[in-house]
């Protein structure tokens, strides 16, 4: 069985961070509750086109906002935007110790 990374409570108990790592733009409806609650900066909106091409969240060409992992190196894998999210969208994992 792998190894994974593990964090210790203040109480000095262990427990596994669950990295993000992706999330469904086509379940995401672009609420941005998993990005205010995201204290990390992991995470950013964005817009689609009609075409799926990715354009900023405010472009008149933006048919669609939906949430995006811009900087999975800062997250600290606690899950809180997972919590926030009604719709089920965003998946996270475990990294190798
Ligand atoms: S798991 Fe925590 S740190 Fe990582 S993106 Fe979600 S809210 Fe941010
Ligand atoms: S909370 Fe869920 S539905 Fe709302 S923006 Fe984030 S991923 Fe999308």
């Amino acid at each position: 069985m792998a190894d994974f990374l593990t964090g210790t409570t203040r109480g000095g108990q262990s427990w596994t961070p669950k990295f993000v790592e992706t999330i469904d733009q086509k379940q995401c409806i672009g609420c941005g509750r998993c990005f205010k609650v995201c204290g990390r900066g992991v995470l950013n909106m964005i817009g689609l086109t009609e075409d799926g091409d990715i354009v900023d969240a405010f472009d008149d060409e933006a048919e669609k906002k939906v949430m995006t992992v811009e900087t999975a190196a800062n997250c600290i894998g606690c899950e809180s935007c997972s919590k926030v999210c009604s719709k089920s969208c965003i998946t996270h994992v475990p990294v190798a110790a």
